[in-house]
């Protein structure tokens, strides 16, 4: 990774400083950062109004403890989180993910991301990102709702359709949704649709939202395809995890002609030459919540599983990490590359280490940075928080196209910004570029807040 100026170098001390301990969010700081030397050089009023080292510091960190009586009667206890990392856009927006990995860094570094993805969808959203340590793996549904109760009873007094607007991200999908909304509503006594997203559709949700970020990531590839007269017939895919993102990947690859032949979850991977089984995958993961090592019971000779190891061995022309962070290191992009993979596009957020963007990026592959690949949920989010608004509930297909077009639309400011600024190409660098010079813009007509 190039290394950083020495405006920009001090700003990063001191993100490390601040934040000891907190890896993540040190590693997509630095990621932006890194982009913004020739937008500090041409606009030395971001750098008066010390612009960048406000976006660095979140507006406001909450944590709070959620404690919760699993099925044995025994009391347990979990941490929560929700990071308001920017509103200079809009009220904070951005998913809540509940993992056991998740500590105040993870949350940080997610938070940080969704500010410039939020910006870049050019839709009024500003960044937040939240959740807490629980495991819902293995949770029945009383505990899964006990738990969401929990949660959202010290959560309510932070969000609010103007203020914050939390969704869905790992472990959290249309249940848990379910449960936290039920519970603000009963708290406040309020029907305020617009203060989560991703709800179901008989209750305020948005059609395509499930959909989104994966069908999204597959768009935003479809034009990197279109750039080189191309498209996805007859292409061979390779997805990492099976969870929503993963899904929806592989269902939008399949309609546009593309084969997905591998995918994975946190025990293996499954390699499937026939092409992966959408419906078998869907009962697996959405309604029975099982192993991707069950799928190749179900589905025969085709399939083999492969338990451990690296979904990058399976050769491919497109890879869609859509798992979750560093899962794509430097060893597994050489692989790809040897394999002659030509474009990686982030399902996930910062999925691919910064040692594997950086081999990427001198072997010449496309690769599609998460704050724009996988933009389309959240812009879809916003979508559902229009039709809230407006008491409304637009037809699927008018939904999809809307996705297509916000996809597009950042596709093509990602190509411009990064010709503006002198790395024809560099989609990451585009998305860096483009995201913050609109934060840093309202946040300088906003003054020093
Ligand atoms: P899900 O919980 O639905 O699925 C996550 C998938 O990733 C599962 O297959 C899971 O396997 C796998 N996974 C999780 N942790 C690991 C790990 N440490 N190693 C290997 N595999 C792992 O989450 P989503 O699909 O919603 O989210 C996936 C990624 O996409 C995340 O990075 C998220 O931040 C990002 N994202 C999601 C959006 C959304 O709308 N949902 C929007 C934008 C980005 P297992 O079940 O074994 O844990």
């Amino acid at each position: 990774m190039p290394g950083l100026d020495e405006k920009l170098h001090d700003i990063y001390d001191e993100v490390v400083r601040r934040n000891a301990g907190e890896a993540e969010f040190h590693q997509a700081a630095r990621e932006v950062l890194t982009s913004l030397g020739p937008v500090v050089a041409k606009h030395p009023e971001y750098a008066d109004a010390a612009v960048i080292r406000r976006l660095c510091e979140p507006e406001r960190q909450i944590i709070f403890r959620v404690p919760w009586v699993d099925d044995a009667g025994t009391v347990q206890v979990n941490r929560g989180f929700r990071v308001e990392f920017n509103s200079a856009l809009g009220p904070y927006k951005g998913g809540l993910r509940f993992h056991p990995s998740v500590y105040l860094g993870i949350i940080k570094f997610l938070g940080f991301e969704q500010i410039f993805k939020n910006a870049l969808t050019g839709l009024p959203i500003g960044g937040g990102k939240g959740g807490s340590d629980f495991d819902p793996k293995g949770r029945s549904d009383g505990e899964i709702m006990r738990f969401c109760q929990s949660f959202m009873t010290e959560l309510y007094r932070h969000i609010g359709e103007h203020t914050d607007v939390p969704a869905g991200d790992i472990g959290v999908g249309g249940r848990e949704i379910g449960f936290l909304f039920g519970q603000y509503k009963r708290i406040t006594n309020r029907y305020e649709s617009g203060v989560l997203t991703g709800k179901g559709l008989a209750w305020g949700g948005s059609q395509v939202r499930t959909e989104a970020t994966g069908y999204g990531t597959v768009f935003f590839v479809e034009e990197i395809l279109k750039t080189r007269d191309d498209s996805f017939d007859g292409k061979q895919v390779v997805v990492s995890g099976s969870g929503n993102v993963a899904i929806y990947a592989i269902e939008k690859v399949q309609q546009l002609g593309g084969t997905v032949i591998a995918c994975s979850d946190s025990g293996g991977y499954v390699v499937d030459e026939k092409g992966v089984d959408l419906d078998l995958l869907k009962d697996l993961k959405e309604v029975r919540r099982g192993r991707i090592s069950e799928y190749v019971e179900a589905r025969g000779d085709s399939a083999r599983y492969v338990e451990g190891g690296s979904v990058w061995d399976v050769p491919c022309d497109i890879a869609l990490p859509c798992a979750t962070q560093n899962e794509l290191n430097g060893t597994d992009a050489a692989t790809l590359v040897r394999n002659g993979c030509g474009i990686v596009a982030e399902g996930a957020n910062m999925p691919c280490t910064p040692e594997a963007v950086q081999l990427m990026a001198e072997a010449g592959v496309a690769f599609a940075p998460g704050k724009a690949a996988n933009a389309g949920g959240v812009a879809t989010s916003a979508l559902e928080m229009q039709q809230n608004a407006s008491r409304d509930s637009w037809a699927f297909d008018h939904t999809e196209q809307r996705l297509a077009a916000i996809m597009r639309g950042i596709h093509d400011r990602c190509v411009e910004t990064a010709d503006e600024y002198g790395s024809p190409g560099d989609y990451l660098a585009g998305a860096n570029i483009a995201g913050f010079v609109q934060v840093a813009d309202a946040m300088l007509a906003l003054g020093v807040i």
